[in-house]
């Protein structure tokens, strides 16, 4: 019998357990405590099987720009599937909907940023990152110039490639991880790691790590540096601000390729258009999928500058993905980009959303259990401590007190998020004050609740 929204929880958990493998998680552990069923949402609330109304407080998994429940977005897809369903980009063939959203891309994204190649995930569009950077070297005649470094805690995604570009040991523990080639330095975790220097003098220290390893490797061994403006899944992690700059000092002084993870911060998250211009960063390529579509469709690309676009552009790049520039996922995400910007949503994250995140965040600054907030634009972590004035770090298995919290805050109908033990919060853009006194209300009493 079809399996529906009607069906009792504990039904509609027990088929889960038994025969889907959920990402990121103990599967076995879904037998004994089963899955939440989340069978609706509307503007940034869930619903889940029993009727609970859940705040959204990490916009899905950092992708939910525009709000759930968008209409005009399911009317775009209804008529696009009518139209062209499918069909793909190689061999001389091209559509309309991936011809638009290129050009409206390009638009929005800064400086010579004018070419996309198209994926359906952040993942698929880094491993695209690996291949064209070493390609556009090889082409240009260095074709030893093919190790890219990034940094400790990124997340660039789960394939093999792009998690070899993560940091995350975890990962790289299972199934082979890093593949050859690539280097990670540490991150500019002031808070988690700065000790007694000053955030400044910490983020020029950090920075310099990326010319040590430069020289270390050579300069002629080097393709590209990869980094998120703002690390997000290695836990909202806002460099001091003497870091960027000299990112982009050594980058240029070595010749090397820039390449900015945009997954989490482009499409308004951290109060502009693109994380790189919040931080002042020029990057050859860019890395965009998330709030590409709002995550209504699987969409994500790299956008390339014009001297890369122009060097790959000579050679067949022997390289791409049955749904690149998928039509239904390209009309959508134009669709997106037009609600963003005749909505002015990365404006008001500006005006609106992000001023009244801070000011609601930081009411829970005074709880016992918080050390402190890191917060740009719409994305913040509040590190958990038993002591603030050290930033002493819990006895315990790291994450513990985290996922506590976590647990606590799922309790109490509010989705946020742990890494470690910093808790994390990344909401629709389109969230309205008074949400975030609900958000900061089930958020304390989380809290309290851990303490
Ligand atoms: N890059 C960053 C910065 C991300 O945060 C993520 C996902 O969280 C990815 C890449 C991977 O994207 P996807 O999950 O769409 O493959």
């Amino acid at each position: 019998s079809a399996i529906t929204n009607h069906m009792p929880t504990a039904e509609l958990q027990a088929l889960d357990a038994a025969h889907h493998m959920h990402p990121f998680t103990t599967n076995d552990a879904l037998e004994t405590r089963g899955a939440r069923v989340i069978t609706r949402a509307e503007g940034v609330y869930l619903t889940d099987s029993e009727g609970n109304s859940i705040l959204d407080g990490m916009a899905g998994l950092w992708c939910m720009n525009i709000g759930y429940g968008r209409k005009e977005m399911a009317e775009v897809a209804a008529r696009q599937m009518m139209e062209l369903p499918y069909y793909n980009t190689f061999f001389m063939t091209t559509h309309v909907p991936a011809i638009a959203l290129s050009q409206e891309i390009a638009k929005l994204t800064p400086g010579d940023l004018n070419h996309v190649f198209f994926a359906s995930s952040g993942s698929e569009a880094n491993d695209t990152n690996i291949r064209m950077v070493r390609t556009y070297w090889a082409e240009k005649g260095h074709p030893g110039k093919s190790h890219i470094i990034s940094r400790k805690n990124a997340y660039h995604g789960s394939s093999v490639g792009s998690g070899s570009l993560g940091g995350m040991s975890f990962m790289h523990a299972q199934g082979g991880l890093p593949i050859p080639g690539i280097h990670h330095i540490n991150q500019p975790d002031w808070w988690g790691e700065g000790g007694e220097m000053s955030p400044q003098d910490f983020g020029i220290a950090r920075a310099r790590e990326l010319e040590n390893k430069i020289l270390e490797l050579g300069e002629d061994k080097v393709a590209a540096f990869i980094a998120e403006p703002v690390q997000g899944a290695g836990g909202v992690i806002v460099p001091p601000d003497s870091y960027w700059p000299e990112i982009q000092r050594i980058c240029d002084a070595y010749d090397i390729l820039l390449i900015a993870d945009e997954v989490i911060c482009g499409f308004g998250r951290t109060g502009t258009w693109f994380g790189s211009e919040t931080m002042g960063v020029r990057p050859h390529i860019m890395t965009i999928a998330k709030g590409l579509s709002s995550g209504y469709q699987p969409i994500g690309g790299s956008v390339v500058c014009d001297e890369v676009a122009e060097v790959i552009g000579a050679t067949e790049f022997n390289h791409g993905y049955t749904y690149s520039g998928h039509p239904v996922a390209a009309a959508v995400a134009m669709e997106n980009l037009r609600i963003l910007q005749e909505e002015k949503i990365v404006d008001r994250v500006g005006s609106i959303g992000a001023p009244a995140l801070k000011a609601g965040l930081e009411q829970l600054v005074d709880h016992p259990l918080v050390g402190g907030l890191s917060i740009k634009g719409m994305m913040a972590s509040l590190p958990l401590t038993p002591h603030k004035e050290s930033r002493a770090k819990f006895a315990a298995e790291p994450g513990t007190v985290g996922y506590i919290c976590r647990e606590r805050c799922f309790a109490n109908n509010l989705v946020m998020r742990h890494v470690g033990d910093r808790m994390i919060v990344s909401p629709p853009l389109v969230i309205e004050p008074e949400d975030i006194d609900v958000l900061v209300a089930r958020a304390r009493r989380a809290l309290d609740e851990t303490y």
